[in-house]
This record gives structure tokens, C-alpha cells and sequence, in this order.
């Protein structure tokens, strides 16, 4: 086993554990580099450190930055996650996520209030509340969790395919950072960017590997393996585009608690021959 995770969600997020019990977690079944990497928001960051030090376990500090591409040929904005790891200075990096924050913040009661016609309540209060009332903490996985509660959908999945994903009524882009801006910003607060999930877009094979190929030339340093449940083809296009572009990759399980069961934490892909790993260029 290799002991590396470097892509978990705590509480601070849409995972259930809060970051001291996800450190837990982690320790118990023989996890020695963990990253913690919540959506938009380094502020997990300080308790889980306290626990990873009593463990002894290496804590590398994480980020999972909702940022965007747009494509010229077809003038579309995809958003993107880049996984922001390992900061040494992150200064430049907290200051634009308190934008990022603020967006998220605006978006999620403007989710609320694009579903009041649709259900006929707002359920916006029931969504805050899930996150200790720091509206800047709100993913659409709370919104999901909330419907489910509520008694609107039967299921997580059901929320996002009848109402807040890309398409339907309820759906709020997320208007965040480019992604060479982003890049930028990670690599000026001492970091590493990693492009999060390749496969998990909903992009054609063309999309990810023309992904792939501008995140290398904008100053990426890493890609996410895709999980083993991927099709073997789709894989192995993945590693020879990270070949080509000479990417580093990194290995994380997305872990989210109980909010998806099915993710197991630590379960991470297998790590080919030749392929470097970007845990090893963490100082
Ligand atoms: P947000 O950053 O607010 O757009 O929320 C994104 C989170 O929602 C992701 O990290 C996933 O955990 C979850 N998510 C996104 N799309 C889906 C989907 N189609 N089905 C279930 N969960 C999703
Ligand atoms: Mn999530
Ligand atoms: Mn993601
Ligand atoms: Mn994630």
C-alpha cells in the first residue's frame, strides 16, 4: 500500500468527518501523506495539522480550487477542479479564495431561489444550516443532502439530475478563477497544481485530452489518475496524455464521509511504471 491520499473532503466542505476525525481515519488504516483538499476553503487546514502531528502522519496542505477553461474553437466554459497542494507561502492563494468563498456564498441562495417555483419553498436556511451558517461553505452537495430531507427527491443523484446540475432549472455556474490563473496563483503561494478527476467532466475524449494538453502548457504540474472503475481505454489515454505532456501525476481517493459511502478513503488508483509521483517532490 503506498500511504498517500491527496484528495479528501472534510466537513469544512461537503465530506461528513471533521478534519481532526478524517486524520483519525486516515491513521488508522495506515495513511501517511494525507492532503486535506475542501472545495475552495483552506480552513480545515489548522485542526486537522494539530491531529497529524500527534500521529506523526504528514498533513500536506490542500485546496480543491473550482476554477474554468474555455475552449476557443467551440467558445464553451468548462468549470474544472485543480487540486492545489502542498502550499509553502499561501498567501496569494487564501486571498483569492476569499473571492471564491464569496461566490459560492452568492451562488447557493441563488440555487435556493432559482427552486422556490419549482418545490414551492425556500429551503435556503435548511441549506446554511448544514454548513454551521457560513454560506460560504455551501456546495451543491448540501443543497442535494436538503432535498433528499426535505422529501423532494429520493436520492443525492436525483437532486442534481432533476434540478442543480449543468442544464436543469436550479443549475448556478460556478463563475470562478481561469485556470491559468489559477495555476498561476498556486505556484505563487509555493504549490502544486494538479488537474483533479480528468474523466469526471462529462468531457469527449477529444475534451480531456485537449484539457490535458492546455493545463500542461499553462504550467501545470500533475493529473489525477483516473479511478480503477474507469474504463481500461479511457485510462490509458489519460497516462499517455500525462507521458506526452511530461506531467507528474498524483493519486486521491475524493473521499467524502457518509456523503458518498461508495468512496472509500485511501482507495487510490495503481501508479504505472515510469509514471512520477508528485508526492515525492513535496519539501
Ligand atoms: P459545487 O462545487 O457546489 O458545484 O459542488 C460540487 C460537488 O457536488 C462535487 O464535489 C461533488 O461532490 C458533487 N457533485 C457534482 N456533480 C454531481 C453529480 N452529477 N452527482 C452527484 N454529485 C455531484
Ligand atoms: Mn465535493
Ligand atoms: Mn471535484
Ligand atoms: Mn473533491
Amino acid at each position: 500500500m503506498l500511504g498517500v491520499d491527496l484528495h479528501t473532503h472534510s466537513n469544512i466542505s461537503d465530506g461528513t468527518l471533521s478534519p481532526e476525525q478524517l486524520v483519525q481515519a486516515a491513521h488508522e488504516i495506515g495513511i501517511h501523506t494525507l492532503a486535506l483538499t475542501d472545495h475552495d476553503t483552506m480552513d480545515g487546514l489548522n485542526l486537522a495539522e494539530k491531529v497529524a502531528q500527534e500521529f506523526g502522519m504528514r498533513l500536506i496542505s490542500g485546496v480543491e480550487i473550482s476554477s474554468q477553461w474555455s475552449r476557443p474553437a467551440t467558445k464553451k466554459s468548462y468549470g474544472v477542479h485543480v487540486v492545489a497542494l502542498n502550499m509553502q507561502n499561501p498567501a496569494p492563494l487564501l486571498e483569492l479564495l476569499e473571492q471564491q468563498k464569496h461566490i459560492r456564498a452568492v451562488r447557493a441562495k441563488q440555487i435556493c431561489d432559482l427552486l422556490i417555483p419549482l418545490i414551492g419553498e425556500d429551503i435556503y436556511t435548511d441549506v446554511i444550516a448544514k454548513v454551521d451558517n457560513v454560506p460560504d461553505r455551501v456546495t451543491r452537495t448540501h443543497i442535494a443532502k436538503t432535498l433528499v430531507e426535505k422529501g423532494y427527491v429520493s436520492r443525492a443523484q436525483q437532486a442534481f439530475d432533476k434540478y442543480i446540475k449543468e442544464g436543469k432549472k436550479a443549475y448556478v455556474k460556478f463563475d470562478g478563477l481561469g485556470l491559468e490563473e489559477t495555476i498561476q496563483v498556486i505556484h505563487a503561494s509555493g504549490g502544486f497544481a494538479v488537474l483533479a478527476h480528468p474523466t469526471r467532466y462529462d468531457l469527449s475524449a477529444t475534451n480531456i485530452r485537449y484539457l490535458i494538453e492546455i493545463f500542461a502548457k499553462f504550467g501545470g504540474d500533475a493529473v489525477e489518475l483516473p479511478p480503477a472503475v474507469d474504463p481500461l481505454g479511457t485510462r490509458q489515454m489519460v497516462d499517455r496524455m500525462i507521458a506526452e505532456f511530461g506531467l507528474k501525476v498524483s493519486v486521491g481517493s475524493d473521499y467524502h464521509g457518509s456523503n458518498m459511502p461508495w468512496i472509500k478513503l485511501g482507495n487510490i488508483p495503481r501508479v504505472n511504471d515510469g509514471q512520477r509521483g508528485i508526492w515525492e517532490s513535496f519539501v
